[in-house]
């Protein structure tokens, strides 16, 4: 695959930054914390339209210090995030929807967590949801989606046989006709689908080969079936 130039430094650059944010955020509002538990991991595909999109993301588990309120945490959240430059989101705004007009510390539909969801504008999303009623506080944090790499063009596979290369004793397999991969995904195992650009083969449900010659592009003339025996019109009486 043709890497996207530069593409893929921007990316860690961006991680860099958002693992900054978030181990700032976490000292400020849960301190104590044990930090080596922030991983950021490796950028994974997140839009599997072509050009793949990926990005970093990560999920913290901190808990509120006694005697610091619940309700407290997000008002404290926004105003470290402001002063960096993030933006906080109104609830309209937020990536996952909401009820516009609230505050965005108020607590959520289901009255059990207060959420803030901020924006830096460099494209990194940081979200925190403080429980209302026990002490655990949630800190996720992701990058832009990025492509890394250049569009790639899928190409149909060549037939693993043909009448010229035929085993003896062997025919075509008469639903691939010789291709070996799955003739509804030429061998890719999934479809394109949306929303997410990407849905699993139908016909060989991510296994990639056919499902009648399982991968070899002929069948042994001695082990077919009656049913297959009807598929190919030379052998009929
Ligand atoms: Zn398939
Ligand atoms: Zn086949």
């Amino acid at each position: 695959m043709a890497e996207v130039p530069g593409a893929r430094a921007e990316l860690d650059r961006l991680g860099r930054d958002l693992r900054a944010a978030l181990v700032k955020l976490v000292e400020d509002l849960t301190p104590g914390t044990d930090l080596g538990l922030l991983p950021l991991g490796e950028p994974a595909v997140v839009d599997w339209h072509e050009p793949l999109g990926y990005r970093y993301s990560t999920t913290f588990r901190g808990h509120r210090p006694a005697g610091v309120a619940a309700a407290g945490i997000v008002p404290r959240a926004a105003r470290s995030l402001g002063r960096a430059g993030w933006e906080v989101l109104e609830p309209a705004e937020d990536e996952e929807g909401g009820k516009g007009g609230e505050p965005e510390w108020a607590t959520d539909d289901t009255g059990d967590r207060y959420r803030l969801t901020a924006r830096h504008p460099d494209g990194n999303v940081v979200e925190l949801r403080v429980d209302a009623y026990g002490s655990a506080v949630l800190f996720l944090g992701r990058t832009p989606v990025t492509a890394l790499y250049e569009p790639r063009e899928f190409r149909w596979p060549e037939p693993v046989r043909t009448s010229a290369t035929l085993a003896p004793g062997h025919l075509l397999c008469y639903e691939c006709d010789g291709l070996g991969a799955c003739d509804c995904c030429g061998g890719r195992g999934w479809l394109p689908s949306e929303p997410h650009g990407r849905g699993r083969c139908p016909q060989c449900a991510t296994r990639r080969v056919c499902p009648i010659c399982r991968g070899a592009g002929e069948l042994a003339l001695s082990q077919l079936s009656a049913y297959q025996r009807t598929q190919y019109p030379e052998l009929s009486p």
